[in-house]
């Protein structure tokens, strides 16, 4: 049914509650929700309710089309010199014989590995360590761009990017262009988690602060660049954490409109410091997709890890506001799988991805990081599968 008679419908319902009914009229107009509204959909609306209008949107914004990009991962290292206490990922340095440390050669090895390759971003993102400094990543990006100009590269969060600045005595502004300079094209999303110092003090205490992390992506994009932005959720936060931290994204993104996607990121208890904490279900994982898609009425994208959310929540998320699936992966990322995502060693090929979007009657469309189309698979027919290639990368303790 098209999502406009679906709104329609539930606009006559006799039996929705005004508030509610208010809601739906501003989503049908285009208009903004308040705080409290987006607090009230947690809290009172119903899962069908809030798929109906997400998904009002989400068609409204790209119709049928589902984004996809084909990308790599390098992660530095897993040693940190912080210690949040829902990272399962960190090795503190004491534990240093768990984890690994890649030198400049080895992360350009792994780049080397994907000539040839059809990506087009590598993802770089990892733990803090003190030798992975403004020096070492400004080098590590001019090589990478010499080495393959048309990789796009998008890399580090405002956590390593607050540490580094700060050691090297330069502020946010002038570290922000020496990192475009040397060959940055976008951030990530990373290292939100919560934004209000309520929760961030309890769980992630020591790294950059809310106002710096978006202090950071501000001046990255007051130099005409994009990043995204995630947010860290089910765990110990209350519904109202949540909808203050999509306000802020929301009131920076007014400013700059430097944002182009919204990527919830569900708390997984394997092996952290938070294993006693219970994990949000699934229903809950896409209440969550859809009031982001309601309430960042200024994002154009919303997009989730299937690696982290397992592939049929994935599936199902494509009509609770989600418009991006990230991506086909080889298992060069270990964030999730040692955070206890279904998927242990997730690797899913360019056809695996396109079935799966075109199953539930999505438009599959891969992208570059810029959102620009690179293939529309609508009507692509696979010759043969291409499985994806698995690269033993090398661990350095
Ligand atoms: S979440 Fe990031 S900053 Fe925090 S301990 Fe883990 S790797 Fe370090």
């Amino acid at each position: 049914m098209p999502a406009e008679d679906s709104l329609q419908i539930l606009l006559h319902d006799a039996s929705l509650p005004a508030t509610l009914r208010q809601i739906a009229l501003k989503v049908h107009n285009g208009e903004r929700i308040t705080f409290d509204e987006g607090v009230l959909l947690y809290e009172e609306a119903e899962l069908g309710f809030l798929g109906v209008l997400a998904n009002y949107i989400r068609e409204k914004k790209h119709g049928d089309t589902t984004y996809f990009n084909r990308n790599f991962h390098i992660e530095p290292t897993n040693l940190c010199v912080y210690d949040c206490k829902f990272c399962s990922y960190s090795r503190l340095i004491k534990q240093r014989a768990d984890g690994w440390e890649y030198t400049m050669d080895e992360m350009l090895d792994i780049v080397k590995k994907y000539d040839g390759e059809p990506v087009t971003e590598v993802h770089i993102v990892g733990g803090v360590l003190p030798q992975y400094d403004v020096p070492f990543y400004a080098e590590l990006f001019r090589r990478i761009k010499a080495h393959r100009p048309n990789l796009h590269v998008k890399a580090l969060t405002p956590v390593e990017y607050h540490y580094i600045f700060k050691k090297a005595k330069i502020d946010y502004a002038t570290g922000m262009a020496l990192m475009k300079d040397a060959g940055l094209e976008s951030m990530p999303g990373g290292g939100a988690e919560i934004f209000h110092e309520e929760i961030r003090d309890h769980i992630a205490k020591d790294k950059c602060t809310a106002n710096q992390w978006l202090q950071i992506h501000e001046e990255w994009h007051k130099l005409g660049m994009r990043s995204n932005a995630t947010m860290l959720y089910g765990h110990i936060e209350k519904y109202w954490h949540r909808i203050d931290h999509m306000e802020r994204l929301r009131q920076l993104q007014d400013k700059t409109g430097g944002f182009q996607t919204f990527i919830p990121l569900k708390f997984r208890n394997k092996d952290n410091q938070m294993s006693n904490v219970a994990e949000a279900s699934v229903i809950e994982d896409l209440r969550n997709y859809a009031i982001a898609r309601i309430y960042l009425d200024n994002f154009d994208h919303i997009k989730a890890y299937w690696a982290m959310i397992s592939r049929n929540t994935a599936q199902l998320s494509l009509n609770f506001g989600v418009d991006d699936i990230d991506g086909t992966l080889d298992d060069t990322t270990k964030i999730y799988s040692m955070a206890g995502a279904e998927e242990q060693h997730p690797a899913m090929s360019t056809k695996e991805l396109v079935e799966l979007i075109k199953h539930v009657g999505r438009k599959p469309v891969e992208r570059d990081t810029l959102y620009n189309v690179v293939t529309d698979y609508s009507n692509v027919e696979f010759a043969e599968e291409k499985k994806p290639q698995f690269y033993k990368l090398p661990v350095v303790n």
